[in-house]
Protein backbone atom coordinates (compact mmCIF):
# COMPACT_ATOMS: atom_id res chain seq x y z
CA UNK A 1 0.00 0.00 0.00
CA UNK A 2 1.18 3.41 -1.09
CA UNK A 3 1.60 6.59 1.00
CA UNK A 4 -1.05 8.01 -0.93
CA UNK A 5 -3.72 5.25 -0.83
CA UNK A 6 -2.71 4.74 2.98
CA UNK A 7 -4.04 8.71 3.45
CA UNK A 8 -6.27 9.08 0.95
CA UNK A 9 -10.12 9.46 2.45
CA UNK A 10 -11.56 5.90 3.10
CA UNK A 11 -15.48 5.61 2.42
CA UNK A 12 -16.89 2.21 3.53
CA UNK A 13 -19.45 0.90 1.27
CA UNK A 14 -22.55 -1.42 1.40
CA UNK A 15 -22.89 -4.09 -1.17
CA UNK A 16 -26.19 -6.10 -1.83
CA UNK A 17 -25.19 -8.70 -4.49
CA UNK A 18 -28.40 -10.14 -5.37
CA UNK A 19 -29.56 -12.85 -7.88
CA UNK A 20 -31.30 -10.16 -9.88
CA UNK A 21 -30.13 -7.22 -9.16
CA UNK A 22 -26.57 -5.98 -7.44
CA UNK A 23 -26.62 -2.50 -5.74
CA UNK A 24 -23.82 -0.13 -4.33
CA UNK A 25 -23.95 2.11 -0.86
CA UNK A 26 -20.95 4.07 -0.21
CA UNK A 27 -21.38 6.05 3.44
CA UNK A 28 -21.62 9.19 3.77
CA UNK A 29 -23.42 9.32 -0.30
CA UNK A 30 -25.94 6.99 -0.23
CA UNK A 31 -26.42 4.56 -2.93
CA UNK A 32 -24.82 5.01 -6.09
CA UNK A 33 -25.46 2.05 -8.04
CA UNK A 34 -28.37 -0.07 -9.27
CA UNK A 35 -27.51 -2.79 -11.71
CA UNK A 36 -28.83 -6.06 -12.77
CA UNK A 37 -26.27 -8.60 -12.10
CA UNK A 38 -25.63 -9.94 -15.38
CA UNK A 39 -22.28 -10.04 -17.55
CA UNK A 40 -22.04 -10.49 -21.34
CA UNK A 41 -19.08 -12.65 -22.30
CA UNK A 42 -17.38 -13.73 -25.59
CA UNK A 43 -16.59 -17.17 -26.09
CA UNK A 44 -13.42 -16.68 -25.37
CA UNK A 45 -14.41 -15.23 -21.88
CA UNK A 46 -13.80 -12.14 -22.57
CA UNK A 47 -16.24 -9.68 -20.84
CA UNK A 48 -18.15 -7.09 -23.10
CA UNK A 49 -20.63 -5.93 -20.87
CA UNK A 50 -21.59 -5.88 -17.02
CA UNK A 51 -25.13 -4.54 -15.95
CA UNK A 52 -27.72 -2.83 -17.72
CA UNK A 53 -26.05 -3.22 -21.13
CA UNK A 54 -25.19 -6.83 -20.55
CA UNK A 55 -28.88 -7.36 -19.46
CA UNK A 56 -30.17 -5.51 -22.87
CA UNK A 57 -28.04 -9.14 -24.95
CA UNK A 58 -30.27 -11.42 -22.16
CA UNK A 59 -31.84 -13.69 -25.29
CA UNK A 60 -30.60 -11.44 -27.62
CA UNK A 61 -26.82 -12.28 -28.31
CA UNK A 62 -25.49 -13.56 -31.60
CA UNK A 63 -23.87 -17.21 -30.84
CA UNK A 64 -20.57 -15.78 -30.05
CA UNK A 65 -21.26 -13.67 -27.08
CA UNK A 66 -23.11 -15.01 -23.70
CA UNK A 67 -24.92 -12.71 -21.15
CA UNK A 68 -25.40 -15.00 -17.98
CA UNK A 69 -26.36 -14.46 -14.26
CA UNK A 70 -23.52 -15.02 -12.63
CA UNK A 71 -26.25 -15.26 -9.02
CA UNK A 72 -29.06 -17.30 -10.81
CA UNK A 73 -30.40 -19.75 -8.27
CA UNK A 74 -29.16 -17.74 -5.54
CA UNK A 75 -25.82 -19.56 -5.44
CA UNK A 76 -22.89 -18.43 -7.34
CA UNK A 77 -23.60 -20.19 -10.31
CA UNK A 78 -20.44 -19.21 -11.97
CA UNK A 79 -17.27 -17.83 -10.23
CA UNK A 80 -15.55 -16.23 -12.72
CA UNK A 81 -18.06 -14.10 -14.23
CA UNK A 82 -19.44 -12.94 -10.56
CA UNK A 83 -15.53 -11.70 -9.61
CA UNK A 84 -15.36 -9.73 -12.69
CA UNK A 85 -19.38 -8.22 -11.86
CA UNK A 86 -18.01 -7.44 -8.32
CA UNK A 87 -15.14 -5.89 -9.56
CA UNK A 88 -17.19 -3.75 -12.42
CA UNK A 89 -19.18 -2.38 -10.07
CA UNK A 90 -16.95 -1.43 -7.42
CA UNK A 91 -14.62 0.57 -10.00
CA UNK A 92 -17.98 2.13 -11.11
CA UNK A 93 -18.78 3.27 -7.48
CA UNK A 94 -15.46 4.68 -6.58
CA UNK A 95 -15.69 6.24 -10.37
CA UNK A 96 -13.99 9.98 -10.01
CA UNK A 97 -13.85 10.05 -5.99
CA UNK A 98 -11.07 7.63 -5.19
CA UNK A 99 -12.24 5.62 -2.11
CA UNK A 100 -9.51 4.75 -0.67
CA UNK A 101 -9.16 1.09 0.51
CA UNK A 102 -13.02 0.79 1.70
CA UNK A 103 -14.52 -1.58 4.55
CA UNK A 104 -16.94 -3.34 2.47
CA UNK A 105 -20.14 -4.94 4.16
CA UNK A 106 -21.94 -7.18 1.45
CA UNK A 107 -25.34 -8.83 1.49
CA UNK A 108 -25.38 -12.42 0.65
CA UNK A 109 -27.99 -15.34 0.23
CA UNK A 110 -28.28 -17.29 2.97
CA UNK A 111 -28.07 -20.30 1.65
CA UNK A 112 -24.91 -19.51 0.46
CA UNK A 113 -22.19 -22.40 1.10
CA UNK A 114 -18.70 -21.85 2.92
CA UNK A 115 -16.75 -21.72 -0.37
CA UNK A 116 -18.69 -19.28 -2.19
CA UNK A 117 -19.01 -17.14 0.87
CA UNK A 118 -14.87 -16.93 0.41
CA UNK A 119 -14.64 -16.38 -2.81
CA UNK A 120 -16.95 -13.57 -1.97
CA UNK A 121 -14.76 -11.94 0.75
CA UNK A 122 -11.70 -12.82 -2.22
CA UNK A 123 -12.99 -11.02 -5.14
CA UNK A 124 -14.21 -8.35 -2.82
CA UNK A 125 -10.42 -7.82 -1.43
CA UNK A 126 -8.78 -8.75 -5.07
CA UNK A 127 -11.44 -5.51 -6.20
CA UNK A 128 -9.76 -3.18 -3.82
CA UNK A 129 -11.97 -3.80 0.06
CA UNK A 130 -9.74 -3.27 2.73
CA UNK A 131 -11.55 -5.77 5.08
CA UNK A 132 -15.01 -7.88 4.36
CA UNK A 133 -18.17 -8.30 6.62
CA UNK A 134 -20.71 -11.11 4.84
CA UNK A 135 -24.68 -9.77 5.93
CA UNK A 136 -27.16 -12.71 5.48
CA UNK A 137 -29.62 -10.80 3.65
CA UNK A 138 -33.14 -11.04 5.84
CA UNK A 139 -30.90 -9.30 8.75
CA UNK A 140 -29.79 -6.64 5.91
CA UNK A 141 -33.49 -6.57 4.49
CA UNK A 142 -34.70 -6.26 8.27
CA UNK A 143 -32.44 -3.13 8.95
CA UNK A 144 -33.50 -1.07 5.78
CA UNK A 145 -36.95 -1.80 6.25
CA UNK A 146 -36.70 0.11 9.63
CA UNK A 147 -37.55 -3.09 11.58
CA UNK A 148 -36.29 -3.08 15.41
CA UNK A 149 -34.09 -5.96 15.14
CA UNK A 150 -32.06 -4.45 17.90
CA UNK A 151 -34.81 -5.09 20.44
CA UNK A 152 -35.78 -8.78 22.11
CA UNK A 153 -39.31 -8.47 20.36
CA UNK A 154 -39.18 -11.04 17.21
CA UNK A 155 -40.00 -9.70 13.74
CA UNK A 156 -40.72 -11.89 10.55
CA UNK A 157 -38.95 -10.77 6.73
CA UNK A 158 -40.10 -11.88 3.92
CA UNK A 159 -36.91 -11.40 0.89
CA UNK A 160 -38.26 -12.27 -2.60
CA UNK A 161 -35.50 -11.68 -4.56
CA UNK A 162 -34.57 -13.26 -8.07
CA UNK A 163 -33.71 -16.63 -7.57
CA UNK A 164 -34.36 -17.61 -3.55
CA UNK A 165 -37.44 -16.38 -0.95
CA UNK A 166 -35.53 -15.96 2.27
CA UNK A 167 -38.33 -16.09 5.39
CA UNK A 168 -36.66 -15.20 8.58
CA UNK A 169 -37.46 -14.19 12.15
CA UNK A 170 -34.97 -12.28 14.02
CA UNK A 171 -34.77 -10.71 17.62
CA UNK A 172 -31.92 -9.42 18.79
CA UNK A 173 -30.00 -8.90 15.41
CA UNK A 174 -30.23 -12.46 15.48
CA UNK A 175 -31.83 -15.01 12.98
CA UNK A 176 -33.43 -17.11 15.52
CA UNK A 177 -35.02 -19.14 12.66
CA UNK A 178 -34.78 -19.15 8.63
CA UNK A 179 -35.91 -20.42 5.65
CA UNK A 180 -34.64 -20.08 1.99
CA UNK A 181 -36.57 -21.71 -0.90
CA UNK A 182 -35.19 -21.24 -4.45
CA UNK A 183 -38.67 -20.43 -5.65
CA UNK A 184 -38.82 -16.08 -6.24
CA UNK A 185 -39.10 -13.87 -8.81
CA UNK A 186 -37.36 -15.79 -11.60
CA UNK A 187 -39.14 -18.88 -11.20
CA UNK A 188 -42.95 -16.67 -11.09
CA UNK A 189 -41.70 -15.13 -14.53
CA UNK A 190 -40.42 -19.04 -15.50
CA UNK A 191 -44.03 -20.40 -14.69
CA UNK A 192 -45.34 -17.37 -17.67
CA UNK A 193 -42.86 -18.80 -20.55
CA UNK A 194 -44.03 -21.94 -19.90
CA UNK A 195 -48.40 -20.99 -19.35
CA UNK A 196 -47.66 -19.12 -22.69
CA UNK A 197 -46.26 -22.10 -24.78
CA UNK A 198 -48.86 -24.70 -23.18
CA UNK A 199 -52.01 -22.47 -23.11
CA UNK A 200 -51.18 -19.71 -26.21
CA UNK A 201 -48.55 -22.03 -28.31
CA UNK A 202 -46.47 -18.48 -28.25
CA UNK A 203 -42.49 -19.02 -27.46
CA UNK A 204 -41.80 -15.93 -25.34
CA UNK A 205 -38.13 -14.50 -23.51
CA UNK A 206 -37.40 -14.09 -20.02
CA UNK A 207 -37.44 -10.61 -20.24
CA UNK A 208 -40.75 -10.38 -22.27
CA UNK A 209 -42.48 -12.74 -19.58
CA UNK A 210 -40.71 -10.33 -16.48
CA UNK A 211 -42.71 -7.36 -18.31
CA UNK A 212 -46.25 -9.23 -18.19
CA UNK A 213 -45.83 -10.40 -14.68
CA UNK A 214 -44.72 -6.49 -13.99
CA UNK A 215 -47.79 -5.02 -15.95
CA UNK A 216 -50.18 -7.36 -15.37
CA UNK A 217 -48.98 -10.01 -12.68
CA UNK A 218 -50.93 -10.61 -9.44
CA UNK A 219 -51.47 -12.53 -6.41
CA UNK A 220 -54.19 -12.35 -5.34
CA UNK A 221 -57.70 -11.10 -6.96
CA UNK A 222 -57.96 -6.96 -6.97
CA UNK A 223 -60.66 -5.40 -5.33
CA UNK A 224 -62.61 -3.43 -7.05
CA UNK A 225 -60.29 -3.21 -10.45
CA UNK A 226 -60.69 -4.74 -14.01
CA UNK A 227 -59.11 -7.44 -14.62
CA UNK A 228 -55.86 -5.51 -17.19
CA UNK A 229 -55.07 -6.77 -20.64
CA UNK A 230 -51.85 -6.79 -22.61
CA UNK A 231 -50.58 -7.88 -26.07
CA UNK A 232 -48.13 -10.38 -26.01
CA UNK A 233 -45.53 -11.00 -28.93
CA UNK A 234 -43.79 -13.75 -29.77
CA UNK A 235 -43.27 -16.73 -31.40
CA UNK A 236 -46.11 -19.13 -32.65
CA UNK A 237 -45.02 -22.73 -31.72
CA UNK A 238 -45.91 -24.55 -34.85
CA UNK A 239 -45.41 -22.07 -37.24
CA UNK A 240 -42.39 -20.05 -35.75
CA UNK A 241 -43.68 -16.91 -37.14
CA UNK A 242 -44.01 -13.75 -34.96
CA UNK A 243 -47.55 -13.62 -33.57
CA UNK A 244 -49.42 -11.07 -31.25
CA UNK A 245 -52.11 -12.81 -28.31
CA UNK A 246 -53.79 -10.56 -26.17
CA UNK A 247 -53.83 -12.01 -22.33
CA UNK A 248 -55.68 -11.54 -18.97
CA UNK A 249 -54.23 -10.59 -15.83
CA UNK A 250 -56.24 -13.47 -14.22
CA UNK A 251 -54.77 -16.05 -16.28
CA UNK A 252 -51.34 -14.76 -15.38
CA UNK A 253 -52.26 -15.01 -11.63
CA UNK A 254 -53.41 -18.66 -12.63
CA UNK A 255 -50.17 -19.35 -14.30
CA UNK A 256 -48.19 -18.17 -10.76
CA UNK A 257 -50.09 -20.13 -8.34
CA UNK A 258 -47.37 -22.91 -7.87
CA UNK A 259 -44.38 -21.14 -7.04
CA UNK A 260 -46.85 -18.80 -5.45
CA UNK A 261 -48.05 -21.47 -3.18
CA UNK A 262 -44.07 -22.86 -2.45
CA UNK A 263 -43.72 -19.23 -1.24
CA UNK A 264 -46.31 -19.19 1.22
CA UNK A 265 -45.94 -22.80 2.48
CA UNK A 266 -42.21 -21.92 3.29
CA UNK A 267 -43.43 -18.81 5.52
CA UNK A 268 -46.17 -21.22 7.03
CA UNK A 269 -43.53 -24.10 8.09
CA UNK A 270 -41.52 -21.17 9.39
CA UNK A 271 -44.10 -19.42 11.46
CA UNK A 272 -45.08 -22.80 13.03
CA UNK A 273 -41.57 -23.63 14.29
CA UNK A 274 -41.79 -20.19 15.56
CA UNK A 275 -41.16 -20.13 19.48
CA UNK A 276 -44.71 -19.07 21.17
CA UNK A 277 -43.28 -15.49 22.69
CA UNK A 278 -41.84 -14.82 18.81
CA UNK A 279 -44.62 -15.83 17.34
CA UNK A 280 -47.09 -13.07 19.37
CA UNK A 281 -44.69 -10.76 19.00
CA UNK A 282 -45.02 -11.70 15.30
CA UNK A 283 -49.27 -11.76 15.15
CA UNK A 284 -48.96 -8.04 16.96
CA UNK A 285 -46.01 -6.37 14.24
CA UNK A 286 -47.23 -8.13 11.49
CA UNK A 287 -44.80 -9.50 8.87
CA UNK A 288 -42.86 -7.12 6.74
CA UNK A 289 -42.58 -7.64 2.68
CA UNK A 290 -39.06 -6.85 1.06
CA UNK A 291 -36.98 -8.08 -2.08
CA UNK A 292 -38.08 -7.14 -5.53
CA UNK A 293 -40.95 -9.62 -5.46
CA UNK A 294 -42.92 -8.01 -2.77
CA UNK A 295 -43.89 -5.52 -5.62
CA UNK A 296 -46.39 -8.31 -7.51
CA UNK A 297 -49.60 -6.74 -6.48
CA UNK A 298 -51.54 -8.72 -3.99
CA UNK A 299 -49.09 -11.14 -2.19
CA UNK A 300 -49.80 -9.17 0.69
CA UNK A 301 -52.74 -9.82 0.75
CA UNK A 302 -52.55 -13.38 -0.17
CA UNK A 303 -49.86 -14.44 2.67
CA UNK A 304 -52.36 -12.45 5.07
CA UNK A 305 -55.33 -14.45 3.66
CA UNK A 306 -53.35 -17.91 4.22
CA UNK A 307 -51.30 -16.99 7.82
CA UNK A 308 -54.14 -14.80 8.95
CA UNK A 309 -51.44 -11.90 10.13
CA UNK A 310 -51.34 -8.95 8.81
CA UNK A 311 -48.47 -8.34 5.93
CA UNK A 312 -47.24 -5.22 5.19
CA UNK A 313 -44.87 -3.97 2.08
CA UNK A 314 -41.80 -2.51 3.13
CA UNK A 315 -41.11 0.81 1.30
CA UNK A 316 -38.89 0.60 -1.43
CA UNK A 317 -38.47 -3.19 -1.22
CA UNK A 318 -35.80 -3.55 -4.02
CA UNK A 319 -33.50 -1.08 -1.81
CA UNK A 320 -33.90 -2.81 1.75
CA UNK A 321 -30.90 -4.97 1.65
CA UNK A 322 -28.74 -2.21 0.47
CA UNK A 323 -30.15 0.30 2.74
CA UNK A 324 -29.70 -2.11 5.37
CA UNK A 325 -25.76 -2.58 4.79
CA UNK A 326 -25.82 1.32 4.75
CA UNK A 327 -27.17 1.44 8.31
CA UNK A 328 -24.70 -1.31 9.19
CA UNK A 329 -21.94 1.22 8.21
CA UNK A 330 -23.42 3.62 9.95
CA UNK A 331 -23.53 1.42 13.51
CA UNK A 332 -19.94 1.06 14.28
CA UNK A 333 -20.83 -1.87 16.66
CA UNK A 334 -22.62 -3.89 14.33
CA UNK A 335 -19.81 -2.90 11.98
CA UNK A 336 -17.06 -4.43 14.20
CA UNK A 337 -18.80 -7.58 15.01
CA UNK A 338 -19.74 -8.62 11.71
CA UNK A 339 -16.61 -7.85 10.28
CA UNK A 340 -14.89 -9.95 12.68
CA UNK A 341 -17.48 -12.68 12.16
CA UNK A 342 -16.62 -12.85 8.43
CA UNK A 343 -12.61 -13.07 8.95
CA UNK A 344 -13.29 -15.53 11.46
CA UNK A 345 -15.65 -17.64 8.61
CA UNK A 346 -14.81 -16.82 5.38
P1 LIG B 1 -32.24 -10.14 -5.86
O1 LIG B 1 -32.10 -9.70 -4.44
O2 LIG B 1 -32.27 -11.63 -6.00
O3 LIG B 1 -31.26 -9.47 -6.77
P2 LIG B 1 -34.42 -8.27 -6.21
O4 LIG B 1 -34.81 -8.01 -4.80
O5 LIG B 1 -33.64 -7.23 -6.91
O6 LIG B 1 -33.69 -9.69 -6.34
O7 LIG B 1 -35.77 -8.60 -7.01
C1 LIG B 1 -35.74 -9.02 -8.33
C2 LIG B 1 -37.03 -9.72 -8.66
O8 LIG B 1 -38.13 -8.83 -8.43
C3 LIG B 1 -37.10 -10.13 -10.11
O9 LIG B 1 -37.57 -11.46 -10.22
C4 LIG B 1 -38.10 -9.14 -10.70
O10 LIG B 1 -38.82 -9.72 -11.78
C5 LIG B 1 -39.00 -8.89 -9.51
N1 LIG B 1 -39.75 -7.63 -9.62
C6 LIG B 1 -39.25 -6.38 -9.75
N2 LIG B 1 -40.25 -5.47 -9.85
C7 LIG B 1 -41.42 -6.19 -9.76
C8 LIG B 1 -42.81 -5.83 -9.82
N3 LIG B 1 -43.21 -4.56 -9.96
N4 LIG B 1 -43.72 -6.83 -9.72
C9 LIG B 1 -43.33 -8.11 -9.58
N5 LIG B 1 -42.05 -8.51 -9.53
C10 LIG B 1 -41.09 -7.57 -9.62
MG1 LIG C 1 -31.98 -9.54 -2.60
Amino acid sequence: MGFFSRFSLSRDMGIDLGTANTLVYVSGKGIVLEEPSVVAIDKDKNPLAVGEEAKKMLGRTPGNVTALRPLRDGVIADFYSAEIMLAEFIRRAHEGNPLGNPRMVIGIPSGITGVERRAVVEAAMRAGAREVGLIDEPIAAALGAGLPVTEATGNMIIDIGGGTTEVAVLSLQGTVLSESVRVAGDELTDSIVQYMKKVHNLIIGERTAEEIKIRLGSAYPLPGEDEPMMEVRGLHLMSGLPRTVTIKGEEIRESMSEPLSVIVDAVKRTLERTLPELAADIIDRGIMLAGGGALLRGLDTLISHETGIVTHVAEDPLRCVVKGTGEVLKNQKLLERILSETSRTA
